[in-house]
């Protein structure tokens, strides 16, 4: 995809995050990997979605070295970068302050499988420990929580989502906090009975080719 494309599909994304209600001022960052070219473009640190401009994103080497950018990138640049080196799979990463995700996180829960839509994330919605915004500490922890996830809960800060491209990361990001207002709604009269971990892998498996894999229209 050409540069100029990318840089609008990241602040189209950024707004639709504010949009849908998935985070407010500006708070939480996106970024994208361009492997072909080895080059990934993230928010800049601090600027309103809605303010910004496609030169104001951040172009940057996957190790670091920031390319012709005017701008400070994102304060969880390592974050961001940590997770394209872990995970080839995925080209697109979304942080962001949901309220209900930031809720769970808050009390330092995650969500296990209590509701198929679980699977669409993983067996569960696994919570990486706390760290200073920004901090590398911050990155090797959600590096360590994440493992094949499509994302999880950031304790006491809020929810990240990982995919193979924007498209699919930001649905990750909203099922999380479908998922997480559910819960807590769920937890608030009651406790909810919890998936088999056997149905859980069937229903993942199930979601593997859900929808319409390899059709296009003629
Ligand atoms: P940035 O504006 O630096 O991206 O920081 C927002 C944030 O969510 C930090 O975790
Ligand atoms: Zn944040």
């Amino acid at each position: 995809m050409e540069f100029s494309k990318i840089r609008k599909e990241i602040i189209r994304f950024g707004r639709k995050l504010v949009e849908r209600r998935l985070t407010v001022g500006t708070g939480g960052n996106l970024s994208f990997f361009e492997r072909d070219r080895d080059i990934v473009l993230v928010t800049p640190s601090g600027i309103d979605y809605f303010d910004m401009d496609p030169g104001d994103i951040v172009m940057t080497s996957p190790e670091g070295n920031i390319i012709n950018s005017y701008r400070n990138p994102t304060t969880e640049l390592d974050l961001h970068l940590a997770l394209y080196s872990l995970r080839p799979d995925v080209n697109a990463v979304i942080h962001s302050h949901s309220i209900f995700a930031t809720t769970l996180a808050s009390l330092g829960w995650e969500i296990p499988a209590f509701s198929y839509l679980v699977a669409l994330i993983g067996d569960r919605v696994p919570l990486a420990p706390y760290d200073t915004f920004g901090s590398k500490g911050l990155a090797e922890k959600v590096s360590s929580a994440i493992g094949a996830y499509k994302g999880i809960l950031m304790e006491n800060h809020g929810q990240i989502s990982v995919g193979k491209d924007l498209t699919s990361a930001f649905s990750v990001a909203e099922t999380i906090e479908f998922l997480s207002e559910l819960y807590w709604r769920s937890r608030c009269v009651g406790m909810p009975t919890l998936l088999e971990e056997e149905e859980i892998k069937r229903v993942m498996e199930k979601f593997s080719n859900y929808g319409q894999p390899g059709k296009t229209r003629e």
